[in-house]
């Protein structure tokens, strides 16, 4: 192989990543726009039109303005690889000949930065643009940006150590680093997942112990049927932020917390809360969170063990517009240009995860009354606007959940 054989295999793939995104989103606009005139007949009488409309306008403002996105980080992709751009970036850190571990982490901050800030107006416009125009965002301006602040003082404390951690073993030369590499990755993510609830997320939202009695002992009472342990249930702040709403686990071991956004909460009957939860737990109850860990285990491992062996092949970063080459730039690359192959297994990913819904569904099912689970989903759609008629080939290639109808239309069997 030579380096023109990957520049013309990165092109190509670039090409039909772009055109089958572009062509899917395509799709599901005029799939949406078709059936906006009327509701689905099994929804006439638990959804307005006005919502059918809303949410159909919704999708659509935002799948139109996601071509818009994608074309740009299709066209700033080129001009980082094949344009020069990260030789060029590299080039100048160069210049203050720092130590080798040093410069790395300069290129990936800097990368970092300057991929930050381009992102800003596709950022601020889906914020205060789309979401503002749908009547979902809580947020202002400034809450905005200290946000913005928040997280990339976060980003620095704990990227930068780790970041000169992954850098310096894969300096070292051992024939395992990648090993090592992986092993390290690994228990830095778990190590993530458990301090998060506790320590991360307070750095954004309120958590305040749910403290409605009535509520609290129909929820401790699910909890014992299913033998779940937690470390309470919180309510989370989230109308400070935007009015769509959610319920989530989050951190593992002794860490274990069920959170309700407060936006959900006050939509929802005590009955309905109870099945939402219910369907939570079943997402743990069905080893769900292990099996997601264990693919993204497994995914890392051969992703290291492939870049292990690309990083000695040079033409390969000459391919891909890189002349000087170094292991940092083996990891930039390896990072940006992945994706750009890896999203043609995104329909295997979605299959996986619509059928954990589907398993979850029917553990709430099963624990609770299916009945509540079927009002409380209408709600959530309806109130996120989530459309209840997606292309069948966009959702079933993007989508983690299945669309309300098949959802429920289990449910009712
Ligand atoms: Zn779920």
């Amino acid at each position: 192989m030579t380096a023109l054989d990957i520049q013309y295999s990165f092109i190509f793939f670039l090409i039909a990543s772009y055109v089958l995104q572009f062509w899917l989103s395509r799709r599901n606009i005029k799939h949406i726009a078709t059936h906006r005139g009327q509701v689905p007949e099994a929804f006439v009488d638990k959804i307005s039109l006005e919502s059918h409309q809303k949410a159909a306008d919704y999708t659509i403002a935002r799948n139109k303005f996601g071509l818009l996105e994608l074309s740009f980080s299709t066209i700033l992709l080129v001009i980082w690889t094949l344009g020069g751009g990260l030789q060029y970036l590299d080039d100048q850190i160069r210049v203050f000949n720092l130590s080798p571990i040093f410069t790395g982490v300069a290129v990936i901050i800097g990368l970092g930065v300057i991929s930050g800030i381009l992102d800003i107006p596709f950022s601020l416009y889906k914020t205060f643009v789309i979401e503002e125009k749908f009547g979902f965002n809580r947020q202002t301006i400034k809450m905005y940006f200290i946000d913005m602040i928040k997280q990339t003082i976060i980003m620095l404390i704990i990227g930068v150590p780790f970041l000169s951690f992954i850098l310096w073993l894969m300096d070292d030369a051992s024939p395992y680093w990648w090993l090592y590499v992986w092993g390290s990755w690994f228990g830095f993510s778990m190590l993530m997942m458990w301090l998060y609830p506790a320590v991360i997320a307070p750095i954004f939202n309120k958590f305040t112990p749910l403290d409605e009695p009535e509520l609290k002992s129909k929820i401790s009472n699910l909890l014992e049927r299913c033998g779940f342990t937690s470390n309470g249930v919180y309510i989370m702040d989230g109308s400070k932020r935007s009015s769509h709403g959610n319920a989530y686990f989050t951190g593992f071991g002794n860490n274990k917390r069920i959170v309700f956004f407060d936006t959900l909460l006050n939509s929802l009957q005590h009955d309905e809360i109870e099945a939402v939860l219910a369907h939570e737990l079943g997402h743990f109850k069905r080893n769900h969170i292990k099996k997601r860990i264990a693919t993204m285990a497994l995914m890392s491992l051969g992703g290291l063990a492939l870049l292990a062996w690309l990083i000695d092949q040079s033409f390969i970063y000459e391919g891909l517009g890189v002349t000087q080459p170094s292991y940092y730039m083996a990891l930039i690359l390896f990072m940006l240009v992945t994706p750009v192959i890896s999203i043609f297994l995104n329909p295997l990913f979605s299959l996986m995860s619509r059928k954990h819904e589907f398993e979850a569904d029917e553990f709430a099912a099963q624990n609770t009354d299916a009945n509540n689970l079927i009002t409380a989903l209408v709600k959530l759609y309806e109130e996120n606007s989530n459309t209840l008629t997606p292309d069948p080939l966009y959702s079933s290639f993007y989508d983690s959940h299945p669309p309300a109808p098949v959802r429920i239309a289990h449910l009712s069997r």
